[in-house]
């Protein structure tokens, strides 16, 4: 049988880092057995829907590369893959599994239910509509059958056994058994007519011929719930991966939306709102998705630096690990940096015009800007915070830098390089050689003289290789920044 995988977001918000790895391990899952990855919008509680939130979905599953087999926007022929669209496949199982006697109708109110809580809460204990009290309530097994009809609204709820032990399998953490008597009635279909997630996930996976279910751990508990289902209708269950939890940095707890606004990282992978996205903050797709993928497995050697289509190749599900993992931005960064070096300067201008609008006006000097500055950018940002003195003189130095200079020397330093470079004597190409020569009869250090020379070029003591940026800005400019630099030291 094939392999057909399904991600199944909620359009409640904007994709999460933990979504987005789990839609990832679902498509490298897809791609390592050549099956179907399936992109299913599961919007049964159309109160916590957000607009925009499905678009903005598919269009972070098209920026880290992942276009859906089938779904809402493909087509396919499981359709439809939007759940508020398959209200009368719902009603249907729904009904076979009143006939089964595997559920039944519930006409409790909500303030009948609340009553119930309230009275368990004082005596400590929780509430839930069970094997153990159904009958104390009003239902279909408790009403008779005229009352039943005649009472129109209604939720129809599962009949979980009484005192059977379940018995659930996840491939990654191997058998769970759980007694049935701690598990509720759950509501399967609401009053409304509408499903609630446990059904309509079970029925979809189960007619879309879905062979690995891959979510996140938080999933784990309904597991149980899900197998009740599969075996009231005598369906064989797919597999199980329930993805380890991304915990924050310290590993206390899961990461949130306020860790990533302490700390300053995104939590999303495009802008969402005023919340800039790892798009905007100028991660590759390649680099995020090279720490996603390490978020919760390993190859199991030392090779960490991947590429989807490398890591669809050693993909092996029995490395996902069961622990927590650990979000670590600033690994996130270090990779980032790698699939920067990695990439060639014309294919970085190629790929992510919009992070080299502004570094120079024609194409061959940003690709020579963007050569220089490479081995130095961990961001696609920051090639242009690194390369503003390209486009124009340093309007002030930074001060530290300046405070190590010897001022004196410094100006020596200076002047005769502008002299030798006006004079003829030194070209854009040589000066370098030169004047480390000429320190060592004049009793200056390299160190000194590049010093001196970088601050007037750039302004401060970083930046890239000296010669290449004198190439890049000229003689004119060079000179210029020369003198502006010894105007400033006397
Ligand atoms: N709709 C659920 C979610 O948003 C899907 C859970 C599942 O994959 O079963 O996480």
């Amino acid at each position: 049988m094939s392999v057909r995988v399904r991600f199944a977001p909620s359009p409640t918000g904007p994709l999460h880092i933990g979504g987005l790895r789990t839609a990832l391990y679902n498509y490298i899952l897809a791609k390592k057995y050549k099956g179907t990855f399936i992109l299913r919008i599961e919007d049964t509680d159309k109160k916590r829907e957000v607009k925009n939130s499905e678009n903005y979905i598919l269009n972070a599953l098209s920026w880290i590369g992942i276009t859906p087999d089938e779904g809402p926007f493909s087509g396919g022929s499981y359709g439809p893959y939007r759940q508020s669209e398959r209200n009368d496949i719902y009603k249907k199982y729904a009904n076979k599994l009143i006939k089964s006697n595997s559920a039944y109708y519930a006409f409790d109110t909500e303030s009948d239910l609340k009553k119930e809580r309230e009275k368990l809460k004082k005596r400590g204990e929780a509430f839930k509509y069970s094997s153990s009290n159904r009958l104390l309530f009003k239902n279909s097994l408790t009403l008779k059958k005229e009352n039943v009809l005649k009472i129109k609204e209604g939720v129809i709820r599962l009949m979980v056994p009484e005192r059977e032990k379940i018995q659930v399998n996840d491939e990654i953490r191997g058998k769970i058994s759980v007694s049935s008597e701690e598990l509720e009635d759950k509501v399967l279909i609401k009053a409304d007519g509408s499903p609630t997630y446990h059904f309509a996930n079970v029925i979809d996976d189960y007619l879309m011929n879905i062979t690995h279910v891959i979510r996140g751990e938080e999933w784990l508990p309904s597991l149980p719930i899900h197998k009740l289902l599969y075996d009231s209708f005598g369906w064989d269950v797919p597999k199980f991966l329930h993805l380890p939890l991304i915990l924050n940095k310290a590993g206390q707890g899961k990461l949130s939306k306020r860790d990533g606004e302490k700390e300053g990282f995104p939590i999303f992978p495009l802008r969402w709102g005023n919340s800039l996205g790892y798009k905007e903050t100028g991660f590759l797709p390649d680099g995020l998705v090279n720490y996603l993928v390490l978020l919760g497995w390993s190859p199991g050697s030392d090779k960490e630096i991947l590429k989807i289509k490398e890591t669809i190749d050693i993909f092996n599900e029995d490395k996902i690990h069961k622990g927590g993992a650990r979000f670590d931005f600033e690994k996130a960064v270090w990779l980032n940096q790698k699939h920067i070096q990695n990439t060639e300067p014309k294919e970085l201008l190629n790929q992510f015009p919009e992070f080299f609008k502004n570094i120079a006006s024609d194409e061959k000097l940003k690709v020579s800007i963007i050569s220089l500055i490479k081995e130095r950018a961990s961001l696609l940002t920051d090639f242009e915070k690194e390369s503003v003195f390209f486009k124009s003189e340093p309007r002030s130095y930074d001060l530290n830098s300046v405070s190590k200079l010897n001022k004196k020397n410094a100006f020596i330093v200076l002047k005769h390089l502008h002299d030798s470079l006006t004079g003829k004597n030194f070209t854009l190409r040589s000066w370098k050689s030169e004047m480390i020569d000429w320190g060592k009869k004049e009793r200056i250090g390299t160190k000194e003289i590049l010093q001196a020379i970088r601050i007037a070029l750039v302004g401060s003591l970083n930046g890239p290789d000296l010669v290449s940026v004198s190439l890049l800005i000229g003689e004119v400019s060079f000179l210029k920044r020369l003198k502006s630099f010894m105007e400033f030291l006397k």
